[in-house]
């Protein structure tokens, strides 16, 4: 039996970084993987899903060039092209996770693993002893059990659709919703998106959901909210005839569910070592993603902390640091900055407004809505939304949201400034980059 001081369970973003940071640390390592390095993210989340909103937003752009003076010619969409383009560049990244780890005197594993017992790995016919063990499997998606949803695709499939469906309904309102009803839109695929709630992407500022969904529905999506899937069926010709809740049925080519993701556990056998599961079947760690078993630890999204993939890679390396690197870290869950790929995309950091009016007595907001420069010369009506959440006694500005284009590159410049915590009046202070969007973050003066 081949004995390691860890072996990780997951070549995902927290595994990879994980192992490699505590090989580098001088640590005897082996990873095991049993679909493709790289994980989630990279192999069939938010890499390739960017690639395809690229894709899809030339559309729009095509379309706004004629006012800037560009005659284009549009020959319609292929997309063949961008699958086969998009899976020549996954295969690369895929190389270079592999070389990373075995740069670093990682053993790479191809195979499911499994616990033997607390000490020992399986993975096929192999048996490793490990000292410390890390789990780091990710989730898979959650595909409701109603009549015929195995007519429907989840994110996983999204990806390797032999061709562009004509029609589809996106089912769900969260991240991947948003995100592929966007792309399925812009590329001219008659899109609805379904929604069970009242608003989609609960959780964020109800002024960004709010305007998320009036500027989709500009853009052509059928939002409907307040509604679900009761069944699917095959028709004759193999399309998919959907009954909604409230008694209306649509026939379309494909049908999306991204109704939220399971933490992997199924095939790890925690029970040979007595690992404790949270309600939503998480793997419960504490502040060291320690388990409830002293040697056994967890990172990314089979904890079900936050499930974003910078975090798993920040929980995965403060982990090795503290028990490998003699470097004790722990990982910072605090102001976690996201952005939703929607058309116009979110970026968001801290507080919605609703969250910050339950933690504080006196808060302020700062909105401010407008049309871009760049759309100014077009027939673009898209909108772009601003707003600045502010502790009014302490002055620190707890919360930042936008709505429109480059929305994740500026957050990422504001998640700083508000980790270090910036205060009103440092913004305003701080002098605005001209003509940008991104000025208006510091000339916001008037309170809503
Ligand atoms: P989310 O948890 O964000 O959203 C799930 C959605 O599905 C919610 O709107 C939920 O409704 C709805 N839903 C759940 N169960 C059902 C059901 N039985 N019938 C109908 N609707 C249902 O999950 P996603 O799948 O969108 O994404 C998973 C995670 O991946 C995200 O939480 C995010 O952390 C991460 N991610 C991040 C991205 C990014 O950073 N850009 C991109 C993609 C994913 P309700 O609100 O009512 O619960």
């Amino acid at each position: 039996m081949s004995k390691y001081d860890l072996v990780v369970i997951g070549g995902g973003s927290g595994g990879v970084r994980a192992a490699r940071i505590a090989a580098g640390h001088g640590a005897k390592v082996a990873i095991c993987e049993e679909y493709r390095y790289g994980g989630t993210c990279v192999i069939r989340g938010c890499v390739p899903k960017k690639m395809m909103v690229y894709a899809s937003h030339f559309a729009e752009e095509f379309h706004d060039s004629a006012s800037y003076g560009w005659s284009t010619t549009i020959n319609g969409f292929d997309w063949s092209t961008l699958i086969k383009n998009k899976d020549q560049e996954i295969d690369r990244l895929n190389g270079i996770y592999i070389k990373l780890l075995e740069n670093a005197g990682v053993d790479i594993l191809h195979g499911t693993g499994s616990l033997v017992d607390a000490n020992t790995v399986a993975v096929g016919n192999k048996t490793l002893s490990a000292d410390k063990i890390l789990i780091a499997t990710g989730g898979t998606p959650f595909m409701p059990e109603i009549p015929g949803i195995e007519h429907a695709i989840s994110s996983n499939e999204v990806f390797h659709l032999d061709e562009q469906p004509k029609s589809a309904i996106v089912v769900g309102g969260g991240y991947i919703a948003v995100e592929f009803a966007g792309i399925f839109n812009g590329i001219g695929t008659d899109t609805s998106l379904l929604y069970r709630g009242k608003q989609i992407l609960r959780g964020f500022d109800n002024d960004i959901r709010q305007h998320l969904a009036q500027e989709i529905t500009k853009k052509g999506i059928d939002l409907q909210l307040n509604n679900n899937v009761e069944s699917i069926a095959l028709t004759n010709d193999k399309r998919k005839r959907v009954t909604f809740t409230d008694g209306r049925e649509k026939v379309v080519d494909c049908v999306l569910f991204a109704t939220g993701r399971n933490p992997a556990t199924a095939a790890l056998a925690l029970d040979k070592a007595g690992i404790a599961l949270g309600r939503k079947g998480e793997i419960k760690v504490d502040q060291y993603s320690r388990t409830n078993i002293e040697n056994i630890f967890a990172v990314g999204d089979v904890t079900d902390r936050i499930a974003l993939t910078p975090v798993a890679t920040m929980e995965g390396h403060a982990f090795a640091d503290t028990f490998f690197g003699n470097n004790e870290r722990l990982a910072d869950h605090d102001n976690v900055p996201s952005a939703v790929f929607s058309q116009p995309p979110i970026g968001s950091v801290g507080l919605s407004t609703e969250e910050a009016r339950d933690r504080f007595d006196n808060v302020d907001t700062y909105t401010s809505e407008f049309r871009i420069l760049k759309h100014t010369l077009t027939e673009n009506t898209e909108r772009t939304m601003m707003k600045l959440i502010v502790d009014a006694d302490s002055d620190k500005v707890v919360g930042a949201h936008m709505i429109g284009p480059d929305a994740a590159e500026i957050m990422q410049g504001i998640a700083i400034a508000i980790k270090a915590g910036a205060t009103k009046t440092h913004f305003n202070s701080t002098v605005g980059i001209h003509p940008s969007t991104a000025e208006e973050f510091c000339t916001m003066r008037t309170k809503d």
